[in-house]
């Protein structure tokens, strides 16, 4: 029986975008991209600057709409969604960590981490802050959940980015160079954490990542070169 759990959980087929379409500017970037990522995943999005990874990971992320093919995201097909239906899809099996990390420097790490519950039920539920507490607590970061992230370092920051991409318990983190702003020991420390995460809480990841350090520790490397995924060491 192949139910919806069965299926992958991304599927993308002959998925095309064109920015400015109709100006002279027009361009196509991504030229058909066929690519299954399964439940549970590690996986490194890697390739030269300027070869569609972030548009690749906004249309994944329901950030952008493709403008051609097919994608369906835990057996929804996205095409069908309206804008407030991308919205819901996106928050309730989608977390994402930037290369900056977004903190609201006003809130604490917990606020911080709390925020997405916070922007789905219109509260923090008890239950809701203790697993804001038992992220930060499994990032490291005991000593400093109320801390703002002004007084956190560059390495914390991410980890704190990372606690609040799992806190709504998503089925696939999106990362887009998640430490390609910090240093080498840090960048290991972040990467290190999110394997760790994923053994613990089986989310599948998505990492984009010039480092070929980190993406030799991911279990599979798609490799994109001018719009088109030229390799994929997973199939
Ligand atoms: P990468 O993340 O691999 O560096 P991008 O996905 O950012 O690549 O960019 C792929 C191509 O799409 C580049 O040529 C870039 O200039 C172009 N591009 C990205 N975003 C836009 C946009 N909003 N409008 C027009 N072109 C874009
Ligand atoms: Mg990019």
């Amino acid at each position: 029986m192949n139910t919806a759990h069965d299926a992958p959980l991304v599927s993308l087929r002959e998925v095309r975008k064109v920015y400015n379409a109709g100006l002279p500017s027009e361009a196509e970037v991504l030229h058909g991209i066929d690519l299954h990522i399964a439940r549970g995943e590690f996986a490194a999005l890697i390739g030269p600057s300027g070869s569609g990874k972030s548009t690749l990971l906004n249309i994944l992320g329901l950030l952008e709409r493709s403008t051609a093919g097919r994608y369906v995201l835990a057996g929804q097909d996205v095409q069908d969604l309206d804008d407030d239906g991308l919205t819901r899809m996106r928050r309730d099996t989608l977390g994402f960590v930037f290369q900056f990390h977004h903190l609201l420097p006003a809130y604490t790490a917990l606020e911080n981490v709390t925020l997405p519950a916070m922007a789905r039920d219109g509260w923090v539920s008890p239950a809701r802050r203790e697993r804001a507490r038992a992220l930060l607590d499994a990032v490291g970061l005991t000593q400093a959940m109320d801390r703002q992230p002004a007084e956190l370092s560059g390495g914390m920051q991410q980890r704190v980015a990372v606690a609040r991409a799992l806190m709504l318990e998503p089925a696939l983190v999106l990362a887009d160079e998640p430490t390609g702003n910090l240093d080498t020991a840090s960048s290991d420390e972040v990467f290190a954490l999110m394997r760790r995460m994923h053994e613990q809480v089986g989310t599948s990841f998505l990492v984009v990542t010039h480092d070929p350090r980190l993406a030799a520790r991911c279990d599979r490397r798609i490799e994109m070169l001018d719009g088109r995924v030229a390799h994929d060491d997973g199939l």
